[in-house]
């Protein structure tokens, strides 16, 4: 990483932090590089000061409590897209397929295994919205999930 001194054609004068001077040259060339302040990409390079960096980095907490020097001009990589609600659905599902199917004797069943009286285990099957809802009171905690793919085909 290196912080290179640059300037636009309206001198605007801003830092801009590169992996390298050749990812510098390439962004530069590409038209990636621009002025936080006015927006330009005639963006050049002003000869680099590494004794006033090294100097600022080394001096007391003031210089650290000064806002940071204005520099986003390197492009971020997208952003990672958000899991989607599809993929939170699969993952339920296959937690479904994985738990034991108990089927109407799901509240009972929850509780014997809230209470320590079954075996603690993941378990699937039917109740109806006032038995999740005496279920989440008591601290059991119940997930609604859709039937598995293949059970909808
Ligand atoms: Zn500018």
């Amino acid at each position: 990483m290196i912080v290179l001194n640059l300037c636009c054609n309206q001198d605007h004068r801003f830092e801009g932090w590169f992996g390298s001077a050749k990812a510098f040259e390439e962004q530069l060339a590409r038209g990636l590089v621009s002025c936080p302040v006015c927006s330009g990409t005639g963006i050049r390079r002003l000869p680099s000061a590494p004794y006033v960096q090294t100097r600022h980095a080394a001096t007391s907490s003031a210089a650290e409590a000064a806002p940071a020097p204005a520099a986003a001009v390197v492009p971020a990589p997208a952003a990672p897209a958000a899991p989607t609600v599809a993929t939170m659905m699969s993952l339920l599902r296959k937690m479904a397929r994985g738990a034991e199917d108990v089927g109407e004797r799901l509240p009972e069943e929850a509780r014997r295994i809230h209470y320590g009286e079954a075996e603690a285990r993941t378990i699937r099957g039917a109740a109806s919205r006032d038995e999740i809802g005496e279920l989440l009171e008591e601290g059991i905690l119940v997930m609604p999930v859709l039937p598995p793919d293949d059970e909808l085909h």
